[in-house]
């Protein structure tokens, strides 16, 4: 048993990790274990993980409730308003994840490399006193609209459910602003690590002589 009515309705807004943690082997992997945390305010984080795994995806996470709610996108974000991208709901990371770039052991859930693509904060993509109230509300409509403030992709998107149950999938649809682009391609743009600069392969090499 898991505590009391009290315990549980003060818990309710926090996002759990228990699956997260389920998954790994914190002996083996050094991705971090992390914990639930409180809310900081208006900016809340934002990051995009670029993960070789058995499929190469990139994994988008957006801060709400104390942990990264996080999708796995096949393809990648777009700047072109006209394309959507399937975005397949993972389970909940902490909010230490953020700052995780490395090697997972093959094996291991996850297996592969991951690279920092992308860091910064996001916030509601309407002017609110409020913006986590009207991001959690959007979350839970399955019409998650949103404004990212990374270092390289900003403006307003929309992540939109398409089925419930199971494993939730979504679309990732950019929203016509000044920051879309029909041409630019930024999946393929951005080829190094916003955080240490280096490759994949240089990631790997480096895991390799550790
Ligand atoms: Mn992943």
């Amino acid at each position: 048993m898991t505590g009391t009515a009290t315990r549980k309705s003060r818990a309710s807004r926090a996002g759990s990790l228990k699956e997260y943690q389920r998954k790994r082997d914190f002996s083996r992997t050094a991705e971090p274990r992390g914990a639930a945390k409180k809310s900081r305010g208006p900016a809340l984080r934002y990051v995009i993980q670029k993960h070789a795994a058995s499929h190469l995806h990139f994994d988008l996470r957006l801060e709400l409730d104390g942990v990264m709610k996080s999708w796995a996108v096949p393809k990648g974000p777009s700047l072109d308003p006209s394309v959507k991208r399937l975005a397949m709901q993972v389970e909940d990371h902490p909010i230490d994840y953020n700052s995780f770039e490395g090697t997972i052991p093959q094996g291991e859930y996850g297996g592969g490399t991951v690279m920092l693509w992308d860091t910064g904060t996001y916030t509601a993509s309407t002017a609110t006193d409020d913006p986590e109230a009207v991001l959690r509300a959007g979350y839970r409509k399955g019409d998650f609209k949103f404004r990212l403030r990374g270092k390289r992709l900003k403006g307003d998107f929309v992540l939109v459910r398409m089925r419930r149950g199971g494993r939730p999938q979504w679309l990732l649809i950019k929203h016509r602003d000044r920051y879309a682009s029909e041409r630019t391609d930024v999946v393929e743009r951005y080829q190094r690590s916003v955080v240490s600069r280096r490759t994949m392969a240089g990631i790997a090499r480096a895991a390799g002589s550790e």
